[in-house]
């Protein structure tokens, strides 16, 4: 029996126990032990860590151990690639080299690291919504747990210093920046290498001396193109996790009972400082409560997630606040720039969708036929005297083909709903529009609401005046022609005589 029996021990406390012991044919023997007793999962991934940070070459038990769990993965996953050629087909994941990767385990980790996305040499609006949230949060956590840890701005550009002094005035107490010509618009490769070399505090010495951790605590991304690109690349590149879209944010302790989090069935565990990363689900019915969790001999951090604009108010701007403006210094590679923008278009001012007298707002049940979808509701707008075209925020995230003489219409700037615009006119005509809660908050104000979809059970039905059940490729069609014939949308309902059920 080796000096320690993993079955005395939690997974937790056997990580502790096994820091003290240096010697490979020991280890292998807590392992055997474990394995004859207990063999618990986390247990073994915990020993086997430990021969690797001591260097032990694979052999003996530890090897049987991996052929084990070798053959548990051929079970369970028979798409695995078994031939070379069958791995290089150049449609492997992109991370698949990453599989062994181990976090840290007893890293030290502090302050709340927000990405402040720019364009066009000012901080974009959410960047400034981001800094106030994370400011909020780290004054509470200030107040609740005694430690003054900060909010770190990051960011990038040519000629982006003026930017890091702006962050501080929103609220970050350091600022970190990198400068340089080529990085004046989002380059992913580019992008990513940087913010992740930030993160780990592996910049020169002037850049990094300010802090003495392994990596940030938390870290926040905006969910917009760019910032949902970089932050799945980032929290990769840091072997942690990341929760999408979010629209809320607090701090708090959390006591969890499973085991692949504790390490051992039936114990409570009480992880403290953890971000709570609210995101609506199921079409907005729901909300999840996301959290990022260490495992017994392995940690997850940055805890992060990336924030849907418009979902934190910034704080009002103070130029006489104290800060850090840090310059990160790193090499940057000519190889990561393959990728050249030669050509680029600015969207003109945004297009209000206020003050009309009637909104045709399309979601994905255009989804058969976007472009013609897209056709049908600018058709049934022009029927219209003074009509827009809306859309759901369905529509602007989907990846949805449309040909060029439509395309312009599935922009952002067309959302209605919590993170779009707040439309009330005389009449709101929702086609293939479910109706989530963050839809509904932009629209419900509309004096009658008329809704085609197929589905009876849609939400929308619940606060439509008129619910027209249906197919949109049919009904839009009709619903123009009876307006053509100088017919009200009121009298929509009688458009879908004959054939689709109403109520
Ligand atoms: C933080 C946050 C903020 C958000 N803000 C907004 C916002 O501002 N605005 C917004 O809209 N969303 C917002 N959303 C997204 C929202 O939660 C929903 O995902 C979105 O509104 C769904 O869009 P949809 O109704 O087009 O798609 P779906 O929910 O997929 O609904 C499609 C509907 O079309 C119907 N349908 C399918 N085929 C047909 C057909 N041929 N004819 C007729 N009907 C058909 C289906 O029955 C279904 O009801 C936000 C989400 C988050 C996380």
């Amino acid at each position: 029996m080796p000096a320690i029996d993993p079955d005395d021990h939690t997974v937790a406390e056997l990580t502790d126990e096994l820091e003290t012991v240096d010697d490979a044919d020991e280890l292998r023997a807590i392992l055997e032990a474990e394995r004859a007793g207990q063999d618990r999962d986390t247990a073994r991934e915990a020993i086997r860590d430990r021969l690797e940070e001591i260097g032990a070459e694979s052999d003996g038990v530890e090897a049987e151990d991996e052929s084990d769990a070798e053959s548990d993965d051929a079970e369970t996953d028979a798409d695995e690639p078994e031939t070379e050629a069958e791995e290089d087909d150049g449609l492997s994941h992109p991370t698949r080299d990453k599989r062994h990767v181990r976090a840290l385990a007893d890293g030290d980790y502090a302050d709340m690291w927000v990405f402040c996305e720019t364009q066009g040499g000012e901080l974009l609006e959410v960047s400034t919504e981001m800094l106030g949230k994370a400011r909020e949060l780290m004054d509470d956590f200030a107040d609740e747990y005694g430690d003054e840890e900060r909010v770190v701005a990051f960011l990038m550009g040519d000629d982006c210093e003026g930017l890091a002094e702006e962050s501080i005035a929103y609220g970050a107490d350091v600022a970190v920046y990198h400068d340089d010509h080529r990085l004046e618009r989002f380059l992913h490769k580019p992008y990513t290498e940087i913010a992740s070399h930030m993160a780990r505090g592996e910049g020169s010495i002037e850049s990094t001396d300010w802090r003495d951790y392994d990596k940030p605590r938390y870290v926040l991304f905006p969910a917009t193109n760019n910032g949902r690109d970089l932050s799945a690349k980032v929290q990769a590149e840091l072997d942690s996790g990341l929760a999408s879209d979010c629209s809320d944010l607090f701090i708090e302790e959390n006591e969890v009972s499973n085991p692949v989090k504790t390490g051992e069935p039936g114990v409570k565990k009480t992880f403290e400082k953890v971000l709570h990363m609210k995101r609506p689900d199921f079409s907005g019915f729901e909300y999840s409560t996301i959290l990022c969790l260490d495992n017994p001999g392995r940690e997850f951090h940055p805890q992060g997630c990336s924030v849907i604009p418009g979902s934190f108010e910034p704080m009002e701007p103070d130029h006489d606040r104290d800060g850090l403006v840090v310059e990160h210094d790193m090499q940057l590679d000519d190889d990561w720039f393959r990728v050249e923008i030669t050509e680029y278009d600015r969207l003109e001012a945004g297009i209000d969708l206020t003050g009309h007298d009637v909104m045709v707002c399309l979601g994905r049940g255009i989804a058969d036929d976007p472009t013609r979808g897209m056709e049908l509701g600018l058709e049934l707008v022009d029927a219209f005297e003074d009509a827009e075209l809306g859309i759901t925020r369905g529509i602007v995230t989907s990846s949805y083909e449309f040909e060029g003489h439509v395309e312009g219409y599935a922009t952002e700037e067309r959302q209605i709903g919590e993170t779009g615009q707040v439309v009330a006119p005389d009449v709101y005509i929702a086609a293939g529009v479910s109706g989530a809660v963050q839809h509904k908050v932009g629209m419900d104000e509309s004096d009658t609401i008329v809704a085609v979809n197929t589905d009876t059970d849609a939400r929308i039905r619940d606060f439509s005046d008129y619910f027209i059940e249906g197919d949109l490729f049919e009904v839009l069609p009709r619903l123009t022609e009876a307006v053509e014939a100088g017919e009200t949308a009121l009298e929509a309902e009688a458009v879908a005589d004959g054939g689709e059920d109403d109520d």
